[in-house]
């Protein structure tokens, strides 16, 4: 089955065109291929005032429907996963397998959080009184998701914002609306009226968004510079916020690794879904006894990896999701050359008008040029040399980020004694990109504000409320 190339926003239980639209482009060839409505001011504060509505009666909904109902949701990405993944990769790039992974990782993700409930906690039980604090809902979540995963990083503020009693309005990015209208349009029939609200459009609706007075809270998904934007205007009316930002994770490789068994670990954790991944790898500090030796198979990894339309067969790393990325990319690749840094890149890409970018490896570049400092989200990644644990702690520490980071190690001992040392919200051993439902992720420093996952993540759309009965 395929979608048909209507698109529309879902407002209070149905399909809604806008006046006006936003072009979609297939990254692959640079050409639009549909458009996605355009939200006006005016189906903003429909969207608001339905989900205000639809609130007064979900919030009373047993949490057991709710969990029901979100279950049902998670069925219904999996029943759709291959049409939606084709319609993934043309909006999104990304190759049809791994774009078929992502829709079936969230919607096994639904599942998890469909299961989870908030704690109710008794500090006393006597004679005297009974005081009890359970976990009520805030109201209306506002909902913005960016383009690099952009259907699971929706379905990680859906699942357990409707499970603890929210209704939401969601916005995905206007360089990836497709999907989750679509998907709003499968969860037309699941979830009652306004409480799944899905609105899409250009720049200016993010803004109108987190201004409007409307939401309790706003869960961001984006840039670092974006989320300062959004905390500044939840200021004004005190809305609750989480921010799960950008990051720069440093990655530490000992001298002990087997490299033939770490070598393409390492690489896609630094390059799947073209390097367009807040936790990938974006520096990547190695011992200096093993250093030729992992640069070596990584230039051979990249040499052979396929780059191109992720619509075809074979394609291993499709392009860079937008023009605006692909520019800043090429940018910070160009400041590379222009500073005479030591390049190794991959294989050919095609030249046909689509985002592509060889797969780049900057070979021990200084440690203050800016495709260290600065976070790529393409792929290019700079390769540096250690010889002292405690110096290339410091290194790794050494920025504003903090997200995830890895360590590279036989001796798992003394991985998670570095890991310890790592300021950031999840480090991993021996592997990468791992995050599951029942584990808090967040960002340290400037990469975060708040967790999503886990208790704490379910938590943070609901405020504590205590009840304090007096007895005899
Ligand atoms: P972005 O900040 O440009 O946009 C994210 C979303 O915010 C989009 O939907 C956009 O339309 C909206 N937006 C833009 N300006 C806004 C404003 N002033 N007010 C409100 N909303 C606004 O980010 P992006 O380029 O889409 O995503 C890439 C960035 O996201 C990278 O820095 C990456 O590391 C980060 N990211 C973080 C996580 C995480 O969980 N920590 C996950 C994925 C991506």
């Amino acid at each position: 089955m395929n979608f048909n190339d209507a698109y529309e926003m879902t407002i209070n239980g149905r399909g809604v065109a806008a006046s006006a639209t936003i072009d979609v482009v297939n990254p692959a060839t640079g050409e639009t291929f549909a458009r996605a409505p355009d939200c006006s001011p005016q189906q903003l504060d429909e969207a608001v005032a339905t989900a205000r509505a639809a609130f007064k009666s979900w919030r009373n909904t047993p949490i057991e429907e709710r969990q029901a109902m979100v279950r049902k949701a998670g069925e219904a990405l999996a029943a759709n996963a291959e049409a939606l993944a084709r319609l993934f990769t043309r909006e999104q790039g990304r190759p049809v397998d791994a774009a078929l992974t992502e829709v079936h990782g969230a919607a096994q993700w639904m599942q998890a959080v469909s299961q989870m409930s908030p704690p109710v906690h008794v500090s006393e039980d006597s004679d005297a009184q009974f005081i009890e604090t359970r976990y009520v809902p805030l109201g209306v979540i506002c909902a913005i998701a960016p383009w690099n995963f952009p259907v699971t990083l929706a379905m990680w503020k859906v699942a357990p914002a409707l499970v603890a009693g929210n209704t939401m309005v969601l916005k995905p990015s206007p360089f990836t609306p497709l999907c989750t209208l679509k998907i709003g349009e499968l969860f037309r029939d699941i979830f009652p009226p306004g409480v799944l609200n899905i609105i899409s459009g250009g720049d200016q609706l993010g803004p109108q968004m987190t201004s409007h007075p409307g939401f309790a809270k706003i869960s961001f998904t984006g840039s670092t510079a974006t989320g300062k934007s959004v905390l500044a205007s939840a200021a004004k009316d005190l809305k609750r916020v989480t921010l799960e930002l950008g990051g720069n994770d440093a990655a530490i490789v000992m001298p002990d690794v087997d490299l033939d068994a770490v070598a393409q670990k390492i690489f896609f954790g630094a390059f799947y879904n073209t390097a367009q991944i807040c936790v990938a790898t974006k520096r990547l500090y190695v011992h200096e006894d093993v250093y030729d030796g992992l640069r070596d198979r990584l230039a051979a990894i990249a040499k052979a990896v396929k780059v191109g339309d992720g619509a075809e067969q074979g394609t291993v790393l499709g392009p860079i999701q937008n023009q605006r990325q692909y520019e800043r990319v090429m940018n910070l690749l160009d400041d590379a050359k222009k500073s005479n840094l030591t390049l190794l890149q991959g294989a050919d890409v095609p030249a046909n008008g689509g985002y592509f970018i060889p797969v780049t490896i900057v070979d021990n570049p200084p440690e203050d040029s800016r495709v260290v400092q600065e976070e790529a989200f393409g792929p290019i990644l700079p390769m540096l040399k250690f010889s002292d644990v405690d110096d290339v702690i410091d290194r790794a520490n050494a920025s504003d980020y903090g997200l995830a980071g890895a360590v590279w190690s036989k001796d798992t001992d003394k991985a998670v004694e570095i890991a310890r040392r790592i300021e950031t919200g999840t480090v991993w051993i021996n592997q990468n990109l791992n995050l599951r439902p029942d584990t808090a992720f967040g960002g340290h420093k400037q990469s975060g504000f708040g967790v999503e996952n886990g208790m704490e993540g379910l938590l943070e759309y609901m405020v504590p409320q205590a009840i304090y009965v007096a007895r005899g």
